[in-house]
């Protein structure tokens, strides 16, 4: 079962943590490494079942794996999981999880995800030095939404002609931290906003501080709108959500947005502009990677807003091959991480592992 999980998402491999002094259950999957040692945040969730966590925690990594390599950053893919409840974080379990990172000598790098915040990554610090994201640029969560910002330019040039997003409806699913962040610059270039959380006292700051009319998270999909950012979980995608959209655009910072991939086949055929969750929500890789190498900000800003090109360029792809835009970036992420490995085997550099 756990083999045919991994070769499912051709998964390198995965470490199941226990702690028997914090409870702590985690489960660290390294992707890839064909382009460098694996990078991915730990997610903290109250997952259903085992099955759930790992299947999570595969996803994701693959998504890593593949923001990377279209993204043109030299890292591998890899992802971490806890599975608890947000009361069960205590600086014991997250130090206990430092020290699951830290078995990899750095073959894994972690960071912040949902239920894991910057200070939580401090903590964990204190048991490894392979964490990130903390450092200089402190919550990498604006830069991510700032690609996103990009990325829609890119999908709404295409649609309207213009790539401004002034006047324009978004409709944003959840405005924790990258969803904040985006509302926040939607509302600077005079778009008009609907959000949703499951967490009243964030739609709340986001309709006094950019004016957001706020539904109910069931409502949200139907709301009419130009764009419907997703920037709360994944598999929002879905055969019961896609009738529901009225939108043009679905661009958002969440990762895994498409529950199964035929939901990419589905959007396309509705006539739906999809850009690829790990394309457009690479600003906090980005900001990471760019901070590892003592790169300025202002040259992490450019290559953050690189991303309304590569955006561009799939949306390209897609309509002169009549093939959905999810299709066209997994091709490009694969093939240069297909180019790599043929390198590495051809004995003309590659990774050592
Ligand atoms: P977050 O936890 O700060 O925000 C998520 C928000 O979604 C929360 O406020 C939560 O209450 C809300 N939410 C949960 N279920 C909901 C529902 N059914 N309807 C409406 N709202 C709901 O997390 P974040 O860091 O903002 O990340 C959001 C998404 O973006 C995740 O999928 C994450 O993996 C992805 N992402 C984040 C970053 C980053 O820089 N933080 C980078 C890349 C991708």
């Amino acid at each position: 079962m756990i083999f045919e999980s991994l070769e499912t998402y051709g998964c390198e491999e995965v470490a199941f943590f226990y702690d028997s002094v914090t409870g702590l259950k985690a489960i660290i999957a390294i992707h890839d490494t064909t382009l460098g040692p694996a990078w991915g945040g730990t997610r903290l969730w109250d997952y259903k079942s085992e099955q759930e966590a790992l299947t999570d925690v595969l996803r994701l990594a693959n998504g890593m794996t593949r923001k990377a390599s279209i993204s043109g950053i030299d890292v591998g893919g890899g992802k971490a999981v806890i599975m608890a409840k947000p009361e069960q974080k205590t600086e014991a379990l997250l130090r206990a999880h430092g020290r699951c990172v830290e078995t990899f000598k750095g073959r894994f790098m972690t960071g912040e995800d949902v239920g894991i915040g910057v200070e939580d990554v401090e903590i964990m610090r204190k048991e490894t030095e392979h964490v990130a994201g903390t450092k200089g640029v402190g919550d990498p969560s604006p830069f991510t939404a700032h690609g996103v910002v990009s990325g829609m330019r890119a999908c709404v040039k295409d649609v309207y002609g213009s790539p401004s997003l002034s006047g324009l409806k978004v409709a944003i699913q959840g405005v924790g931290h990258v969803g904040y962040h985006l509302a926040k610059e939607l509302h600077q270039q005079g778009a008009q906003l609907t959000v949703s959380d499951i967490r009243k006292a964030l739609t709340e700051r986001a309709s006094q501080e950019f004016g957001a009319r706020v539904v109910p998270p069931e409502e949200i999909y139907s709301v009419t709108c130009d764009i419907f950012a997703p920037c709360a979980l994944g598999a929002i995608s879905n055969d019961d959500t896609i009738p529901q959209l009225t939108c043009k655009i679905v661009a958002g910072g969440a990762n895994n947005q498409l529950e199964e991939n035929r939901h990419g086949r589905l959007l396309h055929d509705t006539g739906i502009r999809y850009a690829p969750d790990y394309v457009i929500n690479a600003g906090g890789l980005i900001v990471i990677y760019m901070e590892s190498k003592h790169r300025s900000l202002e040259e992490t800003m450019k290559a953050i807003e690189q991303i309304e090109d590569r955006i561009g360029k799939i949306i390209s792809i897609s309509k002169d091959s009549h093939r959905p835009t999810h299709e066209i970036a997994h091709q490009l992420a694969d093939e240069r991480i297909l180019k790599k490995r043929k390198e590495r085997e051809a004995g003309s550099g590659g990774h050592e592992r």
